[in-house]
């Protein structure tokens, strides 16, 4: 899910990316022999980082916390995606440039704390450890986007005011020393509720990622503040929380109800309860959690060690091949590799910028050797099966999936895969059905189960997956997916 936090959907044009290239290849590269960096490995994170040791340590603290926080404000809620998250802490803002090219090209914008970049196989949260001496809630577009990850994971497609309100809430936990708190209020926020027309709830409910009130940079503001204050009175308020609406909501969406008539089934007259956000906003005080730090983590598990520069420039041509900055993820590769000609991650990222380029002989060369050199990562094996066809394909997503399970876009492959040999077809469906278990807010995984199903004749389940799909589909693409396979699954017998 990308979102539209303005402060990081401001970046400029492709034609602005020759001055990046010229900046990181004319200076750029000197100046990494110079810097030093550290990793920190931490039970579920990695921290690479220029800054000092203790601000690299409080930033794996902050993500061990905030995903701490969802396992103790949701019983059994899964807090790990099957990607990897790498967090890259800067110690300036010039070193944040390092990474965000496009931000370093961009002319008169705004100070950038930090830059959230899906990608398939890995999430990168690149900060600027400085800017977060300076404010409370330093950690709130990276948080934001660690709790769509959470919500896209347990949640499936929910409607975007609850998506963004549950995001904004959760992003603005403050992680202190020996202190968290649990949805305090954003200032900004508050006082752009409190002093401008806010959006009738009806057209905030309906609000899609189409919608002009999500995209337009001027109205988006509001949006995000009306769909947090709505989280925040649903998660705080004392009537609310007594009467279980947010749980009464989340029921009537899984029956398949659309935003509106869910929102009137749970919280009633949509009027009145419009009347009491109202109200809750007019109030003096807000009420937040203080919460003890639940992850606990004392120095001993957050190990640290010393980067070396090919590990720096493996770890930035990785990032530039991911963040759509090939032209200058290759040679950086490339100068890992001829410092530490085996070290893995620098093969790992000649061979993705390759593959991206479409050299798909150089690209299988690196991934193999990445591979044989570091066999617990999960990404040469799965490229290397977009690569080959047939039993070789077979045999690397196997691979893939016996060191991350939990990588739902390898499961569904390995369920064509299977789906396409007759020896192996009759367990296609397995993989199809982890796949969209593991990632059930896309919408296209489950699909492909249909898929399976269907080709495997078995009609009955295929039509329980299109019922599924329909109860579940939000967006018109949605819609579309689910009528097109609802007109499929029904036509078939048996
Ligand atoms: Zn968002």
């Amino acid at each position: 899910m990308t979102c539209q936090i303005p402060v990081k959907h401001d970046f400029v044009s492709r034609r602005l990316r020759k001055v990046a290239f010229a900046l990181i290849v004319g200076t750029a590269l000197p100046a990494f022999a110079a810097e030093k960096w550290i990793e920190i490995q931490s039970p579920h994170f990695v921290v690479e980082s220029n800054a000092s040791e203790a601000k690299a340590r409080d930033a794996a603290r902050a993500f061990e916390e905030i995903r701490s926080v969802f396992q103790t404000a949701f019983h059994g809620i899964r807090v790990d995606t099957g990607e990897r998250t790498l967090v890259i802490a800067c110690q300036d803002d010039d070193s944040l440039k390092s990474f965000l090219l496009d931000y370093a090209a961009a002319k008169n914008r705004a100070q950038l704390g930090g830059w959230f970049q899906p990608t398939l196989d890995t999430d990168y949260a690149v900060i600027n450890v400085s800017s977060y001496d300076a404010t409370e809630n330093a950690y709130h577009v990276i948080f934001h986007e660690f709790t769509h990850g959470i919500v896209r994971m347990n949640f499936g497609p929910i409607p975007a005011w609850l998506n963004e309100g549950f995001a904004e809430y959760y992003g603005n936990t403050v992680v202190k020393q020996g202190e968290t708190d649990l949805g305090q209020v954003t200032e900004g926020q508050l006082y752009l509720l409190q002093t401008a027309p806010m959006i009738p709830l009806l057209d905030l409910l309906k609000v899609d990622i189409h919608s002009p009130l999500y995209n337009e940079r001027n109205r988006s503001s509001m949006f995000y503040a009306e769909s947090w204050v709505m989280v925040h009175y649903l998660r705080s308020d004392r009537e609310a929380l007594q009467n279980h609406l947010l749980q009464k909501y989340f029921i009537a969406l899984g029956k398949g109800e659309d935003a509106v008539s869910a929102a009137t089934e749970a919280f009633g007259d949509l009027g009145a309860f419009e009347q009491k956000l109202k109200a809750y906003l007019r109030r003096q005080g807000f009420s937040f959690m203080r919460m003890k730090p639940t992850a606990r983590l004392d120095d001993k598990a957050l190990v640290a060690r010393p980067l070396s520069t090919a590990e720096l420039l493996a770890i930035k041509a990785d990032f530039f091949a991911r963040s759509g900055h090939l032209k200058e993820a290759g040679p950086l590769a490339a100068e890992a590799l001829r410092l530490s000609p085996d070290l893995a991650s620098a093969h790992e990222a000649a061979g993705y910028a390759a593959y991206r380029e479409g050299d798909q002989a150089k690209a299988a060369a690196e991934f193999m050797k990445a591979s044989q050199l570091d066999n617990k990562d999960s990404r040469p094996p799965f490229y290397l099966a977009e690569l080959e066809n047939g039993a070789q394909a077979t045999a690397h997503l196997e691979a893939t999936l016996a060191i991350n399970p939990d990588f739902a876009p390898a499961q569904s492959k390995l369920a064509f895969a299977y789906l396409n040999n007759p020896a192996t077809r009759d367990k296609a469906s397995g993989p199809a059905i982890r796949a969209a278990e593991i990632d059930p807010a896309s919408l296209n995984y489950l699909a492909n189960l249909g898929e399976i199903y269907l080709a495997l004749g078995r009609s009955q389940e295929a039509r329980a997956v299109s019922e599924r799909l329909t109860r579940t589909a939000r967006t018109p693409e949605e819609k579309a997916m689910a009528s097109s396979f609802a007109s499929r699954a029904t036509g078939s017998n048996n």
